[in-house]
């Protein structure tokens, strides 16, 4: 892997530095929990900023509206992006894995239809894969499509959609083939969150927010043609998906991540501890510099996943080693946050509740995306060529 940037690399990075400092928007100044519409709204506008600026779908093919970049500037852009503190893109289930799904396994006609819009954030989008009784083991899921002409009827419950209430569409995984074993007859459908029969249910996280959601379908009907993939053949899809959901996720949660730990070594120098501030504190100093160090570990093997994905267009098993990572990584450096600061970060007026959200928002990561013993065995058999586990 080289990383030493091209004078066209670095001509990009200044376009982009240019480009932020024209662009950027002033910090959104309400409370985003409180005020999720109009933060939701905001982020949008941002998107289709972005858009128009030529910014999104970085290393999407340019005859979709992508910019075809290569490595070197998906990296450059997530600096600049941490450096400018650039608010961050509201697509992003979209952008970082149903879009590469459509990539992938789509139709041209669904590429041109699709794709564009995920970019300038005009249709967002969620993932309908989890159910109460499906999470890990997904193939198991029991929401049933029936063929009527040239419609499916869709019926049953999703879980733990995130996005869903805000979203147009959602990539839907359902079961067309009740006879052949679990992984052969599942569909993937693109399902537009307007059809009658629909019923989208926010769930409250212990963030105080409700990020995610139940989704009901009742007699909907969607058409034949909003396949994506093949029919019965959805797994291949699901899986498409997952790949891109594990290398992706990690990659634009960098930039938040950075963020995070930029502001909180900023506040340990500010922060009291006895008679003095937490930065001189011996144990939260070597704590600071374990989490900085993780960070940068993380950004390295993210360009290894980035690096990866360039040979191959695909992401590999290895997506699971970055999910996991970043994960846990993401736990432990919020739990040192937790301790620099000292109790009152657990007070939502300290830092606009800023710590404490993190904090109780990272215990979600080990679980969203596949869990951390799901990503393990994975990586277990596939990377390690070790036995199936049952
Ligand atoms: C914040 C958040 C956002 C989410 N967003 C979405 C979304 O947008 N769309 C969507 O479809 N889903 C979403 N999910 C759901 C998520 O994908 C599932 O929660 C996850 O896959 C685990 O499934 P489960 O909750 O049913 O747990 P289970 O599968 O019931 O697992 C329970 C426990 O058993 C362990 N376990 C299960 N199987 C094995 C095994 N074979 N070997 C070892 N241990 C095992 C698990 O690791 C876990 O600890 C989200 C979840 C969270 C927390």
């Amino acid at each position: 892997m080289n990383l030493n940037a091209t004078p066209a690399e670095l001509e990009f990075r200044n376009e982009l530095r240019e480009w932020l400092a024209a662009h950027l928007p002033q910090p959104f100044e309400g409370n985003r929990s409180e005020e999720e519409r109009a933060y939701f709204e905001y982020l949008k506008k941002w998107q289709r900023t972005v858009y128009d600026g030529g910014w999104a779908g970085l290393s999407w093919p340019r005859e979709y509206g992508g910019r075809g970049a290569g490595i070197i500037e998906q990296a450059l852009f997530q600096e600049e992006w941490a450096r400018a503190e650039a608010p961050p893109l509201i697509n992003v289930l979209g952008l970082s894995l149903i879009g590469p799904t459509i990539i992938t396994v789509g139709t041209e006609q669904q590429k041109k239809r699709y794709l564009p819009k995920i970019l300038s954030a005009e249709e967002i989008w969620c993932q309908g894969f989890s159910e109460p009784n499906a999470g890990s083991d997904v193939a198991a899921l029991g929401t049933k499509a029936v063929r009527d002409g040239d419609d499916f009827i869709v019926n049953g419950q999703k879980i733990w959609t995130s996005l869903a209430h805000l979203s147009d569409w959602c990539l839907l995984l359902v079961r067309t083939n009740t006879e052949a074993p679990k992984h052969k007859g599942i569909t993937a459908l693109l399902v537009d969150l307007r059809t009658p029969g629909i019923t989208v249910r926010p769930l409250k996280q212990m963030t105080g927010e409700s990020a995610f959601n139940e989704i009901f379908f009742s007699n909907v009907r969607v058409p034949v043609e909003n396949v994506l993939g093949e029919i019965d053949r959805g797994w291949q899809t699901a899986i498409a998906t997952l790949m891109n959901e594990r290398a992706n996720l990690g990659t634009g949660s960098y930039v938040i991540f950075k963020r995070n730990l930029d502001a909180l070594i900023a506040r340990s120098r500010t922060v009291k501890r006895g008679t003095t501030t937490a930065s001189n504190d011996p144990v939260i100093r070597q704590k600071l510099a374990q989490a900085y160090l993780e960070l940068e570990v993380f950004r390295l093997t993210n360009l290894r996943a980035l690096s990866g994905m360039a040979n191959s267009k695909v992401p590999g098993p290895e997506g699971s080693i970055l999910k996991l990572y970043w994960s846990e990584m993401n736990q432990r450096i919020q739990q040192t946050a937790m301790e620099t600061l000292g109790p009152h970060a657990q007070l939502e007026d300290f830092d606009g509740g800023r710590w404490v959200f993190n904090y109780l928002r990272a215990r979600g990561n080990t679980i969203e995306a596949g869990t951390s013993e799901i990503q393990r065995n994975i990586v277990a058999e596939r990377v390690l060529g070790l036995p199936k586990s049952y």
